[in-house]
Order: C-alpha cells, then sequence, then structure tokens
C-alpha cells in the first residue's frame, strides 16, 4: 500500500452494490488510506451498502436521495457534525427511465428528460455546494460521464444529453471552485456490466466492440476507475481540474 490518501476523507456516492463503480473506487480509496463516507440512495440499498461496507476498515454511513434538496442538505449538516473536513467527493450516480434507453432519441418525453437531467447532472452541482464549505483545505470532486454525452451512441440517448450538460457542469464548477483550490474532474469510463449499464439496451454488444475495437483490446473494470479516482484524489494530479480523463481502453480515439 502506497497510501497516497493518507488522512484525506472522502465522500463516496452511488454504491448500490458489489459491481458498481462506485464500490471500485471505495475499494481503491480505502486501499490507499483514505477514510470513507458512504451513502446510500434509501431503505432499499441500505443494508446490501451497510454489509458492504463492513469490509472496510473506515467508513461512516449515511442516507442522501439527491432528487432531495433536503436530503442534500442533512447530508453535509452529518459530515459537519461528525468530520472537521471533506478532501473529496465521487459522484457515481444518474438515473433514466429504462424505456428512454432504447430506440430514437426524438422519443424522450419531457418528464423523462428532465429526471435524467436533474439525478444525473444537476446533482453535481447541488453537491459540490453543500461539499465546498467542508473543503476548507481544497479539494477534488470527480463524477463519472460516458463517450456517449460526446458522441450520439446508439441507445444512449436521454442518458447521453444529461451527460453532455454533467461534463459541461464540471467546467462551470472547476471555474468557479478553482479558487479555493477545489479540482473538478470527469472520468468518462469505458462501458462496465453493473444495473445501471445492463438497463441501455444492447448493452452488451458494446462490451464485445470495445473488446475488438479499443486500442488495447480489452475493456475496463471497476478497479481501472478506481485507480484513476486515487490519482484524482491525490496531489499528484494537483494540476488538473475541468479535464474529461478517459479510462477507457482507448476506444474514444478510434470508435
Ligand atoms: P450502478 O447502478 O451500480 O450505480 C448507479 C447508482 O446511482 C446507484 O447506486 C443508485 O442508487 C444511484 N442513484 C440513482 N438515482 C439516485 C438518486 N435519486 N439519489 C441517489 N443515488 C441515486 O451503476 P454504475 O454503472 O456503477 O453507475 C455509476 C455511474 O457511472 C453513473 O453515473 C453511470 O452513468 C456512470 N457510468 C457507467 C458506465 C458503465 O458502463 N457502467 C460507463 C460510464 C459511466
Amino acid at each position: 500500500m502506497t497510501e497516497l490518501l493518507k488522512d484525506k476523507t472522502i465522500l463516496i456516492m452511488g454504491i448500490a452494490n458489489r459491481w458498481s463503480i462506485a464500490w471500485g473506487i471505495a475499494e481503491c480509496c480505502a486501499r490507499e488510506g483514505a477514510s470513507l463516507i458512504v451513502t446510500y440512495q434509501n431503505e432499499r440499498s441500505r443494508d446490501a451498502v451497510k454489509q458492504l461496507c463492513s469490509a472496510l476498515p473506515k467508513a461512516a454511513l449515511y442516507p442522501c436521495d439527491v432528487s432531495s434538496d433536503d436530503e442534500i442538505s442533512q447530508l453535509f449538516d452529518f459530515i459537519q457534525k461528525d468530520h472537521d473536513v471533506l478532501h473529496g467527493v465521487a459522484h457515481c450516480l444518474a438515473f433514466a427511465k429504462g424505456e428512454e434507453l432504447a430506440g430514437n432519441y426524438y422519443n424522450t418525453s419531457r418528464d423523462g428528460y428532465l429526471l435524467a437531467q436533474n439525478i444525473s447532472s444537476y446533482s453535481l452541482a447541488a453537491i459540490a455546494k453543500g461539499a465546498r464549505p467542508l473543503m476548507s483545505q481544497g479539494g477534488s470532486i470527480l463524477t463519472l460521464s460516458y463517450l456517449g454525452g460526446e458522441r450520439a451512441v446508439p441507445n444512449y440517448n436521454v442518458m447521453g444529453v444529461a451527460k453532455a450538460a454533467l461534463e459541461a457542469s464540471v467546467r462551470y464548477l472547476a471555474n468557479d471552485l478553482g479558487p479555493e483550490g477545489i479540482r473538478v474532474n470527469t472520468i468518462s469510463a469505458g462501458p462496465i456490466k453493473t444495473v445501471s449499464a445492463k438497463g441501455v439496451k444492447n448493452f452488451s454488444s458494446v462490451l464485445s466492440i470495445y473488446e475488438e475495437k479499443a486500442p488495447l483490446r480489452k475493456t475496463v473494470n471497476q478497479q481501472d476507475i478506481g485507480d484513476t479516482a486515487v490519482f484524482l484524489f491525490s496531489d499528484l494530479s494537483r494540476g488538473i481540474t475541468g479535464e474529461i480523463i478517459h479510462v477507457d481502453a482507448g476506444y474514444h480515439i478510434v470508435g
């Protein structure tokens, strides 16, 4: 263990189960000595997240459904009470209606569009606002995106538009928070089999396209994203903000 994150406290949002990318990030940050604060979305996910986190040496658990302003402000009240300072936030969550992740984008409903934007994009700004007063020593915020935010990827549809907004939010937040020493970056992950990903029609065929065409001829996994998150939370990345780092075996340069 190199302890790159020793003495850092990091908030991880978006663990649902052991396949979640957020769980890969949590494991890698714990390996590097970070103290973790983990959120779960609701009572349904609480027990599974609690059980997973019992394997981590230092992890505190709080509820937070990001569709609720009250739950977001309650989360940061809890954190302020129980922890002195926050150094990092991993925003690893998104949601869209299953029926809108197939077929033509023009069939997106107004409420489906607003729902995807609300959960998947707006929430980053709300979380950054809540985290800011606690990042008194500077900090690093990261979120997860996908190539469908930059290109028209079949079936990704409304989520691609939400990811485009998320990536733009990262640039605006990086500019707002940079003077306070808070960096904001995106990891654009290649496809990984998770519960959310399986909601996108024909997701499995995307995995084989990456194995065939990506320069590294493979797909990435949760640990590949987790190790990049460690880099972004560590002082090694101190000169990087407002960036999109593709962790996708190089697919974005050829696909
Ligand atoms: P996942 O299903 O394991 O995680 C999604 C998380 O979002 C869950 O923990 C869920 O509880 C949370 N969430 C949804 N609505 C919420 C709400 N209202 N409040 C709080 N939390 C809420 O899937 P994942 O693939 O690990 O997704 C994590 C992130 O990675 C998402 O932003 C996703 O778009 C992104 N991503 C995934 C892939 C992939 O192929 N799996 C690729 C690139 C980016």
